[in-house]
């Protein structure tokens, strides 16, 4: 299996190289040259099956000889067994022909562990083997930066270190990431926002010198081995509702588009998918691109759902590779003109591909807190925001084909906005209970670029 980019100039790449590197050199992503079809007789035999063993035969035609079958089914077993639900990803019913895909049993209470597991125990084994060492640096508005500290904690050939805004991330999630007590691991907390975490992340990857010092390496969400690894749920949750032989619609709360890429993939796989429906917030350049074809840019509001509060959605340029039919040229100068002028418009032909498999709705603030507090009213559950904006988006898509709404955090995870909505503040899982209790390790960072670095090479060769 081979790895092509998106901008169509960087080399082809195994899916090791592809994992380990990240983004292509000409600034595209990569995806798989050739998508592998699975028959409906395969599809099938996956009823019934542990969700271990459904992502052993889903994922296995992607990794091509990168790993043994006994290996890849090792390091699977290995990625989910620090999950809180044996059935990984359990499905529950919210209203009639409507489903709520429970994504938040992993380690850090939200969706980002099913990628971020797995690739710490693959990035391990390939790593191992080589005899090589990386350095992981990421930022994190605080799910992905959680969700990597945890799955990267006390592996030999890794050390991790994780930027964060100082002060603005919630309770939850700084201690998700300070409380991780393993030397390998590190939680930045910077004088500054968001982006001014990125732009240091980014800087750092442009600092060849100290790029190559330290190997560093990349796990955000463009990393095609996230998107790989979050393809599985999708077929666990149609065939256990009647797939291949019933259509299923699916709703997912989108930020970068990682996650309902991953849908896209098991569609192009066989799986019979109806609707891929992109479920925005007040941040809704995707939902206004999917209606008018034209993906402009506004700035960022910041929202209750804050791991959804994005400017540009960089996985949705492996939906328009594909809408483009596969021309890395023509993307190539959509990125420049949505780098130099703040958008783009999508062709007619592209905008009508990409709505025979993408539709999609936004939540407003009001709508979202609304929607939390009609769930846990009307259907028994407390919805996380971010899942909340996507059964909010889902009532409009009812009917006859089966609906799957994707809860990508655990409502403890985001407490204020639950608690505002319903008044019940929400209680973290009995196996994390005592998270207020560990103790805290945070390094605090001026927004200074070789500060930083020299910080990092300093945790690095200690
Ligand atoms: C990351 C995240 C999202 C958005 O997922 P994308 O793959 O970026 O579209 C939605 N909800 C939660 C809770 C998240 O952490």
């Amino acid at each position: 299996m081979r790895y092509v980019s998106t901008r169509g100039t960087a080399p082809e790449l195994s899916f090791e190289e592809a994992m380990l590197t990240g983004l292509a050199r000409d600034g595209g992503l990569y995806v798989p040259a050739e998508v592998p079809v699975m028959s409906q007789g395969d599809i099938a035999a996956l009823a019934g099956l542990p969700y271990e063993e459904v992502a052993f035969r889903v994922m296995r035609p992607f990794i091509g000889d990168t790993f043994t079958d006994d290996e890849f089914g090792a390091l699977i077993e290995a990625a989910y067994a620090g999950f809180g639900h044996a059935a990984r990803a359990p499905l529950k019913q919210l209203q009639p022909n409507h489903f709520l895909l429970e994504l938040f049993h992993g380690p850090t209470l939200a969706f980002k562990d099913f990628a971020m597991q797995l690739i710490g125990q693959l990035f391990q084994a390939a790593l191992k083997r080589r005899g090589d060492r990386v350095t992981i640096v990421g930022a994190t508005s605080g799910d992905t930066g959680s969700a990597a500290m945890e799955a990267f904690r006390g592996l030999d050939n890794v050390s991790v270190f994780i930027l964060f805004p100082h002060g603005r991330v919630s309770d939850v999630q700084r201690r998700q990431m300070s409380t991780v007590s393993e030397a390998n691991a590190h939680a930045l907390a910077l004088t500054g926002d968001f982006d001014d975490c990125q732009a240091r992340v980014k800087d750092m990857f442009n600092d060849f010198d100290f790029r190559d010092r330290v190997r560093l390496a990349g796990v955000n969400s463009i990393n095609w081995a996230r998107v790989l690894a979050q393809v599985v749920y999708y077929f666990t949750a149609a065939v256990s509702l009647g797939a291949p032989h019933r259509k299923v619609s699916f709703c997912v709360p989108t930020g970068n588009f990682g996650d309902i890429f991953a849908g896209h993939i098991a569609k192009k796989m066989g799986l019979p998918i109806e609707q891929l429906i992109v479920a925005t917030n007040q941040n809704d350049i995707l939902h206004r691109a999917l209606s008018s074809g034209d993906y402009v840019t506004h700035g960022v509001t910041p929202s209750i759902s804050p791991s959804m509060d994005i400017q540009v959605s960089s996985n949705f340029e492996r939906a328009l590779f594909d809408a483009y039919g596969r021309d890395g040229a023509a993307v190539a100068q959509l990125m420049d003109e949505l780098k130099s002028g703040g958008g783009f418009h999508i062709s007619q032909g592209a905008l009508q591909g990409l709505r025979e498999t993408f539709a999609s709705g936004r939540a407003s603030e009001e709508e979202t807190s609304a929607m939390i507090k009609r769930a846990r009213a009307e259907m028994g559950e407390l919805l996380c925001p971010h899942s909340a904006v996507g059964v909010h988006v889902a009532q409009d898509f009812q009917g006859e084909t089966p609906l799957v709404t994707l809860a990508t955090a655990h409502p403890a995870k985001f407490p204020d906005a639950v608690e505002a909505a319903t008044g019940i503040r929400p209680a973290l899982p009995p196996r994390m209970a005592d998270l207020f209790d560990r103790e805290e390790r945070v390094t605090r960072v001026e927004n200074d670029l070789s500060a930083i670095e020299a910080l990092i090479e300093e945790g690095v060769f200690a």
